[in-house]
């Protein structure tokens, strides 16, 4: 299947750098989004060496049948679900590793979401509240689930979606890279079919516009993806820009 794809991040209105960080690598069906945190840039330096650390196990593994796992393998999922899963858990490594090297490092984390194709399937893996969504046949879905502290608080009832999108927490992720050693990936296969478009994106865009926003923007781009990354970061800062946004989007062809 023919992917073509457009990436686009922001710096937003309200912070002066951009701690997201993104990879598109058609060559190894590779697409990235990681939202860094940390104070004096350290953000900046974990979403980058995440996507780095991603991009280089990737491409380390590409048709090597022989490889090492170095945290062993996942038999209840495929073998580039397996790809996917240790290239987020070497990166991972990689950015505790540059925390332990400097101390301006500390406490620096990141979320990612990464999409690995193979052939017609969609291989998703996420940590954090940066999100994947699947629009297909006018509908969107929310693949991924956040690991956040509100969306927990939603699960169990306590906090509505509404009061999540203004509450003062958040911003708080339960999950990320940069934290345990023993990171938990969250990994599904979607096989997908033409015309559907795949959506990875920071929390710049989710806490200043509604999915029913989002729907509303790629459906009025008729199937323009270009169009649609532009607008979708056009919306978000127009909702008040309080933080960087990251769009990238996928779209599957015959
Ligand atoms: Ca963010």
């Amino acid at each position: 299947m023919k992917i073509t794809s457009e990436a686009l991040s922001d710096v937003g209105r309200k912070r002066k750098g951009n701690e997201d960080a993104h990879a598109v690598n058609p060559e190894q069906g590779l697409y990235v989004v990681a939202d860094g945190m940390g104070g004096h840039a350290a953000g900046e330096v974990a979403s980058r060496i995440a996507v780095e650390g991603i991009e280089e196990f990737v491409t380390l593994t590409a048709g090597n049948q022989e490889i090492t796992w170095p945290f062993g393998l996942d038999e209840t999922i495929s073998y580039d679900g397996n790809r996917l899963k240790t290239a987020i858990r070497h990166a991972n490594r990689r950015v505790l590793e540059a925390t332990r090297e400097s101390a301006e490092l500390e406490g620096m984390a990141t979320t990612v979401a990464a999409v690995l194709i193979e052939g017609e399937v969609a291989h998703l893996a996420h940590v954090g509240d940066s999100r994947i969504y699947r629009w297909s046949d006018d509908e969107l879905t929310l693949l991924t689930s956040d690991h956040s502290w509100v969306n927990e608080q939603i699960q169990t009832g306590v906090i509505s979606p509404e009061q999540a999108r203004s509450h003062p927490l958040r911003n708080v992720v339960t999950r990320a890279l940069g934290g345990r050693a023993d990171l938990l990936v969250d990994v599904q296969a979607l096989r997908m079919k033409e015309g559907d478009i795949l959506l990875l994106c920071s929390d710049g865009l989710t806490t200043m516009i509604s999915d029913e926003e989002i729907a509303g923007t790629l459906r009025s781009s008729g199937g323009d993806i270009g169009r649609a990354a532009q607008a979708l970061v056009d919306e978000a800062n127009e909702h008040g820009g309080e933080d960087n946004i990251t769009v990238v989007l996928m779209k599957f062809e015959e």
